[in-house]
């Protein structure tokens, strides 16, 4: 493989694992100013990364790439950069969808706050170290080195959407925990009376942490048009929806996810495949595969590959739309042609 090929090779792997532009890939690689694969987190990097993956990858919402996330940056010092989608958007019957900015959702959803005497709101020991013009710089209290930066789009306040959130924490009487310096004894006593949920969720953070540094899977590498993600006990979870009439494509799905270079280290442990059967009659179906640690991690993946039907899907498409989804992506996984036959077999 000539030096020309090598690169160009590894600038499609970064375009469908982690959403970079493929020239600008290119060019970084042959800067030296782009890694060449995918690291593995360290402890507290993961668990932060983690956190980050289930609180704003829930789903229900429409952006212009699954989960809100456009494009992921592992850098040199084996820190993530996130860059965000500018907004989502709520699907309305009156074809009035509402939009949402990014910025303002992820500062809802990853602020934490407490509730005197009750559980703690928000994910434990998340901290705000800085805003730089369009970066929130997140870290975790128990790490010098953790760090995530939520890159928003130009024109974003964040403090804005930080001071609002202070504002409606504090009218609910709670206590905001973003600024302080150090685990809180609202935090660590969270931690203590739910030791199982903790320990799960630290046992889980190779995976979300791993998920999230190949975000862009979703959208290169599956036929899903809505993707939601959870946890459960040790096992993370993941439902990928992709509208009947396209093939689920779940094959080419885990082969890159369990691609030995690229990939995690998961190995299928089990499945449930429908597809033969759905071939003999219009119905819903979902196709599962439980994946574990090829070596002794704990905790595993379930992906839910599900058909859907018709109901709806112009509403999400033109909600898609809204969010500026990229038309050819759009085309891919909600085709004009196949919400047109379903309206017309309607009339
Ligand atoms: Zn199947």
């Amino acid at each position: 493989m000539t030096n020309g090929d090598y690169f160009a090779k590894l600038a499609k792997m970064r375009r469908d694992y982690l959403g970079d532009r493929y020239h600008s890939a290119l060019q970084r690689l042959r800067n030296h100013d782009a890694l060449p694969l995918i690291p593995v987190a360290r402890e507290q990097q993961a668990v932060l990364e983690a956190q980050i993956m289930a609180e704003l990858c829930s789903g229900g919402r429409w952006w212009a790439h699954p989960f809100g996330i456009a494009k992921v940056d592992v850098t040199f010092s084996n820190s993530a950069i996130l860059t965000l989608d500018s907004h989502h958007v709520s699907a309305r019957e009156n074809n009035e969808h509402k939009q949402y900015p990014a910025s303002e959702y992820a500062a809802g959803r990853l602020l934490p706050s407490a509730e005197e005497g009750m559980q703690v709101h928000g994910p434990l020991g998340l901290r705000v170290a800085r805003i730089e013009d369009k970066d929130l710089t997140l870290r975790h209290a128990d790490s010098r080195e953790a760090q995530v930066i939520l890159r928003a789009c130009p024109g974003t306040h964040w403090q804005q959407h930080i001071d609002e959130r202070l504002e409606d924490t504090r009218k609910a009487g709670f206590r905001p925990l973003w600024r302080e310096r150090s685990m809180t004894k609202h935090e660590l006593s969270d931690q203590q009376q739910f030791p199982m949920v903790w320990e799960e969720k630290q046992g889980l953070a190779w995976i979300g942490s791993g998920l999230l540094r190949r975000i862009a899977l979703f959208h290169t590498s599956s036929t899903a048009h809505s993707v939601s993600s959870w946890i459960t006990g040790y096992e993370w979870i993941v439902e990928l929806t992709t509208i009947r009439g396209l093939p689920l494509e779940h094959d080419r799905f885990l082969a890159r996810l369990t691609d030995p270079t690229w990939g995690l280290p998961l190995r299928v442990a089990s499945h449930h495949c429908f597809c033969e059967m759905s071939r003999r009659g219009p119905f819903g179906w979902q196709c599962t595969y439980r994946l574990q640690a090829t070596g002794d991690r704990k905790g595993g993946l379930q992906l839910r590959f599900q058909a859907d039907g018709f109901a709806r899907k112009r509403l999400h498409r033109d909600a898609l739309l809204k969010a500026g989804a990229d038309r050819k992506w759009l085309e891919r996984v909600l085709p004009e042609r196949l919400i047109n036959q379903a309206e017309e077999s309607d009339r």
